[in-house]
């Protein structure tokens, strides 16, 4: 059976002498003095910048960056990227996820081995005139950077004009902004109309990791969802029960659940406006729904606070449930272990402050312990995950944020769905 998480990449289309236009997701934090804070986001798309450059492309590279809105906002420029790229694509190697203190000196000085040379042009606009000189003179295995995308309103509208501005400047359209394909923008589906579009290599392994828990996961499959509200993710749970066989809710959210079951939860986070929604989940899971039996409350949300494991009912007066209990992590770890196939989003309890962290490395580490095929995907569940050291041992780890669960809901993502199957017509 053809899997539609099967898309072409830039390894099934001539790239030598053409140029390439490649959506990535360069948005990365800037420290106050405006530099590069954190290299994870270059890091993860040199793979495929490098591939192309080192096949004779002529590489013309492009992202969002803030929100400028549609006009030109100085600070939200992509000039501090310019800067450290070429130190990014130099170091040598070329496996995606590395840290963010990779590339510590690049290949400048032309001494490192394997290593490859990859100077940058930034130009400080996405079309007309300037764009379009710079990257006809590309020549083959160059870069060019253009500037920020939503500095016009035609990208986040979808303008098919502005779309054709930029197709105009390529003969392939590559995306690897996988974090930005739940937005139909016309950097990350317009384009498609116009020129033959494949995967990048950071987009593919998202869609064929994330595509296995949707078609034909190896059994038990069992999900782990946390985080605070249940408010964010009912449409991942609605579309997981229908997959999963076990689906274990810890974390603020499943305060919410355990109330709609008619427990006090005191002081706890708990969503009285979503108590009707969880008992409909509750009643739609038919007992593959799994909540935490013992909790950790404590008196305040604090480092040092006092605290006490608990079952659910037995919050005391004015505290709040912060973790879920030794007895609830024994038995996701548990799960986990007998598991073909593990999702994990959101964390278990309020992991920035110990020792609301347990719950959260327990998890982690039976996660990364199991044979099962794994996957984790969220902001705040990588940074417990990280927290607790075993980052390494996870399948995939998944930085696309709301376009990971929007692909878990079920839905078709616009940046995927425009980009060509394999099996389908070559480019
Ligand atoms: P992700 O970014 O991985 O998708 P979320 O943003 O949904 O995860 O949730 C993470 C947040 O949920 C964290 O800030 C964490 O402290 C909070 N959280 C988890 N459990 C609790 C709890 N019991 N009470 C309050 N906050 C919680
Ligand atoms: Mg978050």
């Amino acid at each position: 059976m053809p899997s539609k998480y099967n898309k072409q990449t830039v390894k099934d289309v001539p790239v030598e002498g053409r140029r390439v236009f490649v959506r990535v997701d360069f948005n990365v934090p800037l420290t106050p003095a405006g530099e590069v804070a954190d290299r994870t986001r270059l890091t993860a798309a040199a793979p495929t910048i490098k591939y192309l450059a080192e096949h004779g492309a002529k590489v013309i590279l492009a992202s969002h960056f803030g929100r400028p809105k549609g006009k030109v906002v100085e600070s939200m420029r992509l000039a501090p990227v310019a800067k450290v790229l070429p130190e990014v694509l130099g170091g040598a190697g070329g496996g995606a996820g590395g840290s963010a203190a990779a590339g510590k000196s690049g290949g400048h000085d032309g001494g490192h081995g394997r290593g490859h040379d990859h100077p940058v042009t930034y130009v400080r606009d996405c079309v007309g005139p300037e764009v379009e000189a710079a990257a006809a003179a590309l020549k083959p295995g160059e870069i060019l950077l253009l500037d920020n995308l939503r500095f016009y309103p035609g990208e986040e509208a979808n303008d098919p004009a502005f779309a054709k501005q930029l197709a105009a400047l390529a003969d392939l359209y590559v995306n690897d902004a996988f974090g930005a394909a739940h937005r139909a923008h016309a950097s990350t589906t317009g384009m498609a109309s116009f020129l033959p579009a494949v995967a990048g290599f950071l987009m593919e392994q998202e869609v064929r990791s994330l595509g296995k828990l949707l078609e034909a996961p190896a059994r038990p499959f069992v999900a782990i969802l946390g985080g605070a509200k249940v408010s964010d993710k009912i449409g991942v749970i609605e579309n997981l029960l229908g997959l999963v066989d076990r689906l274990l809710i810890g974390g603020g959210m499943a305060n919410t659940f355990l109330a709609a079951q008619g427990h006090d939860l005191k002081k706890s986070l708990v969503e009285q406006d979503k108590l009707d929604e969880a008992r409909r989940l509750l009643a739609a899971a038919r007992g593959r729904l799994q909540l935490p039996v013992d909790v950790v409350a404590a008196a305040e949300a604090k480092a040092g606070a006092q605290t006490k494991v608990v079952p659910p009912d037995g919050v005391p007066d004015g505290w709040t449930a912060l973790d879920v209990g030794p007895r609830t992590a024994d038995a996701f770890a548990q799960a986990v272990a007998g598991a073909g196939t593990v999702f994990w989003n959101g964390p278990l309890g309020l992991f920035e402050i110990e020792p609301f962290d347990r719950g959260s490395t327990a998890v982690a580490k039976a996660i990364a312990s199991s044979k099962a095929f794994s996957v984790v995907g969220g902001g705040d569940s990588i940074a417990a995950l990280e927290k607790s050291g075993v980052a390494g041992s996870i399948s995939h780890i998944s930085t696309g944020g709301g376009a990971s669960l929007e692909f878990l809901e079920g839905r078709e993502l616009p940046g995927v769905a425009c980009l060509a199957d394999r099996g389908g017509a070559a480019q």
